[in-house]
């Protein structure tokens, strides 16, 4: 089929071919100049996932622009913070964010609120009369995209990505997954985030799929949109296939999906093999982060091994290093750094924070991880997540793995709380698989005979739910900070 009459994205009813996400991208792209955005400017983005959010992000790359895209999430004071931080001159946002948005106009120099009922409406600025613009030429390292952080251990840092740096990463996901034009891909991962925007979008539309928009998650609706629109791929976090595997027609309800892919966070050994049991699939783990514009190592079809998250993809190279920056051998661990065409230009506005964060041209990713004999990388863990516990180190990844064996726990998060002996004391908080409760003694006892005793945690915690970012991952501080207070 001729890819311009090929959807390129499915929301509620509503088809959206390739020609006709290219025009009006085009139109907006052109309603924009003429407001006076230019080249150069910065465009940011703070709406939930939708059809018009694409038009807005590929008007503003078609204007040679930089496409800001920030969670519409954020509280109202991280709102502030970001986009004082950025300070774009155009805000295409959901109106909820209007207050805060007016009350930085003249700080953070924003000229225009783009959305319903702002200063200006997306379908007011594409009069179908108006020749759509064409894509401005641009330099291969020109910032395309400001992408924030997950915030999953601090407040997001603005990560400056260049046309390269994003051409590199989908290349790399396209070639990795085989991508192509009979993918339909459920979405529903935000659009702000480096997974849903590049790994997801992105190469979906590289490769001219189709994309399966859903404004966020619902389990319902996910499924019901899976079923309805023959979803071939799905994309996840670990936290959604948990919750999947709780289904007891979870095959049937997959439909047509033949592949699955998990990043963002650590996925257990127990989930991939249960998911493999109740349906048949594998699931292919990638590991990335913002500042690598999407994926670093791919655990692919040629050679899936679970509990890895496979190898380097690419060009790009990852090496092992110690606290001093010098290389490891093969199977030690230590510090992730990753190299290559995908790695970030640097932090917005913060050289100290961007040169601490490089061994030369190797970026340090804060998380422990290893290299097997094969090159296949595991993860370990964060760096600032170890537990130090009567001079022990404990790893609270490895804990959880053993933990998920136990099969009335749904969730778990390990972490460790301030203690008077110990330094710090290992604690898990747990959520019980619906209908079951969790015998602290028996899991204790089991937890024995897996794992050293200075690694069993000496507290268990039982809640309904844990607090997760925006992006679906679990947020440890929150955790912390509510059995601190
Ligand atoms: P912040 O940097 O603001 O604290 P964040 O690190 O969560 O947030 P992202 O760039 O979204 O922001 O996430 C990258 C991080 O996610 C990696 O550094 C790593 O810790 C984690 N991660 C990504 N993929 C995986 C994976 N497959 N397994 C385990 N952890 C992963
Ligand atoms: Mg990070």
């Amino acid at each position: 089929m001729d890819r311009h009459l090929h959807p390129a994205v499915i929301q509620g009813e509503d088809t959206i071919t390739y020609a006709q996400l290219d025009r009006r991208a085009g139109h907006l792209a052109a309603g924009l100049a003429g407001l006076g955005l230019a080249a150069g400017d910065r465009v940011a983005l703070c709406a939930p996932n939708s059809v018009e959010w694409l038009y807005v992000y590929f008007a503003a790359l078609k204007l040679g622009a930089t496409a800001v895209t920030l969670s519409n999430q954020l509280s109202a004071q991280e709102l502030s913070l970001l986009a004082g931080h950025a300070r774009p001159k155009a805000v295409y946002a959901d109106p909820a964010h209007y207050p805060v948005l007016e009350a930085l106009r003249e700080t953070a120099g924003i000229s225009w609120i783009i959305g319903a009922g702002g200063d200006h409406e997306p379908a007011a600025l594409m009069p179908a009369a108006s020749e759509p613009l064409g894509a401005v030429e641009r330099e291969r390292d020109h910032t395309a995209c400001v992408l924030y952080t997950g915030g999953t251990t601090g407040t997001p840092k603005g990560v400056m990505l260049s046309h390269e740096n994003i051409n590199t990463a989908i290349h790399n996901v396209v070639r990795m997954e085989g991508s192509n034009e009979n993918d339909r891909v459920l979405c529903f991962l935000p659009f702000n985030h480096v997974f849903g925007q590049m790994h997801i979008m992105n190469a979906t539309v590289l490769s001219a799929g189709c994309l399966v928009l859903l404004p966020g998650y619902n389990q319902d609706e996910a499924l019901e949109a899976v079923a309805r629109h023959g979803v071939t791929k799905l994309y996840a976090v670990p936290t959604v296939y948990v919750r999947l595997l709780q289904l007891s027609d979870l095959k049937a309800r997959l439909g047509k999906v033949r592949y699955c892919f998990s990043a963002a966070a650590s996925l257990a050994r127990e989930h991939v093999l249960r998911w493999r049991e109740a349906t048949g699939l594998a699931i292919h783990e990638a590991y990335g982060m913002t500042e690598t514009a999407s994926m670093v190592t791919f655990n692919h079809h040629r050679r899936h091994l679970v509990g890895s998250v496979g190898e380097p993809v690419g060009t790009t190279e990852v090496s092992i290093r110690d606290a001093g920056g010098l290389a490891l051998p093969t199977g030690q661990s230590g510090e992730i750094c990753i190299r290559g065409r995908n790695v970030m230009q640097g932090y917005l506005d913060n050289p100290s924070d961007t040169r601490d964060l490089f061994y030369g041209d190797w970026l340090r990713s804060g998380d422990v991880g290893y290299l097997d004999q094969d090159g296949y990388l595991f993860i370990v863990d964060r760096l600032k997540e170890m537990i130090i516990t009567g001079g022990e180190n404990v790893y609270p990844r490895e804990v959880e793995e053993v933990i998920f064996q136990w099969r009335q726990i749904a969730e778990c998060s390990v972490i460790g709380l301030p203690d008077p002996e110990y330094g710090e004391r290992v604690v898990a908080v747990c959520v019980p698989t619906p209908g079951e409760s969790i015998d602290a003694l028996e899991l204790r006892a089991f937890l024995k005979t897996k794992l050293s005793g200075y690694k069993v945690p000496k507290e268990f915690v039982i809640k309904n739910d844990l607090p997760k970012s925006p992006a679906g991952k679990m947020l440890k501080r929150e955790i912390k900070k509510d059995l601190i207070e």
